[in-house]
C-alpha cells in the first residue's frame, strides 16, 4: 500500500516524503528501514521522524547512528506522545524529556539537517502560546532548521503564529501541516489528540454529510476545503506544504492536481511586483 502511495505521489516532485515514528500506533522499528528505502530505491529525499518515546538516550544514538549510515540527512527531532493507552507523558528513566533534548544531542554527536515540531493553535500540554512558542525558539537555538506545523484547518490561526514567532525571532521556514479530512470519526479522533479546532461551519457541514451516512461527501468536502486552504497559505507566502497523507495518496494528489493548475504560490510574486 506505502508502494502503491509513493508511486502515485512521486508523480507530484515532493521536496521530502517523511516517515512517522510510533505516531498513532505505528511501529518504530521499520521507520529507518522505510526512510532508506524512499530515499535510495525511489530516489525521493527523505526524512526520518524520532520521538523520545520508551528509548534510553543510548538508544536513540544507536538509532541515530542506523539512519546516518543510510545517508538520510534529514530527521524531524520530536518529543512524542504517551503510548496509546497511556494519557501522561513520562520520559524513559534513562531517556530524554523534551524535544530540544534529542536536538541538543543530535547537534553534538551527527551531522543532520534538523527539522521540529510546532503548534499553531499551542501544544496542549503547554501554559499558553507565549511559552510554547519560547520553546519553538530553543528548539530553533538548538538547531532546528525548520518547524512544521500541527495540522490545522483555520489559516489565521498559521499566520498569527508565523507573526508572533517572527516577533521573537524565529527566523527559519514554518511549513503548514495539512490533513485532508477523509472520514469524519478519524479526523475528530486526531483533533481531541493534538488540539486542532475544526472550525464551527466545516464541523457542522461534516456532521451533515456523516449523519446522512454518505462518507463519499466527507472525502469530497475534506479535499475541496484542503485545497482553499493550501491555495491560501500558498498565495499569502507559506514556504511549502507538509501533507499528512496517513498512507494514503488519493486526497493528496487531487489537492496537488488542483494547486498545479492553479499556481497560487506566483501571486505572491506578482502582487509584490505590482507593488513596487
Ligand atoms: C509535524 C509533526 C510530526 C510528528 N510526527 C510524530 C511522529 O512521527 N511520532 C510521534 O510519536 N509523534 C509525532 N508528532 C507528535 C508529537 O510528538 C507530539 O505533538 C508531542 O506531544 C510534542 O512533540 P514536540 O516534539 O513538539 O515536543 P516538545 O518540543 O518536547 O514539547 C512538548 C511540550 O513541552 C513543552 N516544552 C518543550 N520544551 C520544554 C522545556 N524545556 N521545559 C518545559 N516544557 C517544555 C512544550 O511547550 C510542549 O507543551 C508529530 C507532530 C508534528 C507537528
Amino acid at each position: 500500500m506505502l508502494e502503491q502511495t509513493l508511486a502515485v505521489l512521486k508523480d507530484d516532485s515532493p521536496d521530502f516524503v517523511s516517515v512517522t515514528y510510533g505516531a498513532a500506533g505505528s511501529t518504530r522499528e521499520r521507520t529507518v528501514e522505510i526512510t532508506k528505502w524512499i530515499k535510495q530505491d525511489l530516489g525521493i529525499e527523505a526524512m526520518a521522524h524520532l520521538s523520545c518515546v520508551g528509548e534510553p538516550t543510548d538508544r536513540l544514538i544507536e538509532i541515530l547512528g542506523e539512519i546516518r549510515e543510510t545517508s538520510i540527512d534529514n530527521v524531524l527531532a520530536l518529543r512524542g506522545d504517551p503510548p496509546r493507552g497511556e494519557t501522561e507523558w513520562k520520559p524513559h528513566p534513562r531517556g530524554l524529556r523534551w524535544s530540544i533534548e534529542l536536538i541538543d544531542l543530535i547537534r553534538s554527536q551527527f551531522e543532520f539537517c534538523i527539522g521540529a515540531a510546532c503548534f499553531p493553535e499551542v501544544h496542549p500540554e503547554a501554559e499558553n502560546l507565549e511559552q510554547d512558542l519560547l520553546y519553538a525558539k530553543r528548539k530553533v537555538d538548538a538547531g532546528a532548521s525548520f518547524l512544521i506545523t500541527q495540522l490545522f484547518f483555520d489559516n489565521e490561526d498559521y499566520f498569527r503564529f508565523v507573526e508572533r514567532a517572527r516577533a521573537i525571532d524565529i527566523d527559519v521556514p514554518i511549513i503548514a501541516g495539512i490533513m485532508p479530512i477523509t472520514n469524519f470519526e478519524q479526523i475528530k479522533r486526531f483533533t481531541s489528540m493534538c488540539g486542532a479546532t475544526i472550525p464551527g461551519e466545516l464541523h457542522a457541514q461534516l456532521e451533515t454529510h456523516h449523519s446522512t451516512d454518505d462518507p463519499e461527501a466527507v472525502l469530497e468536502l475534506g479535499v475541496a476545503y484542503a485545497t482553499l486552504q493550501c491555495a491560501d497559505l500558498l498565495a499569502r507566502g507559506a514556504p511549502g506544504i507538509h501533507f499528512y497523507t496517513l498512507n494514503k495518496s488519493p486526497a493528496t494528489r487531487a489537492i496537488m492536481a488542483a494547486l498545479k493548475a492553479a499556481r497560487p504560490w506566483e501571486r505572491v510574486v506578482s502582487e509584490a511586483k505590482e507593488l513596487a
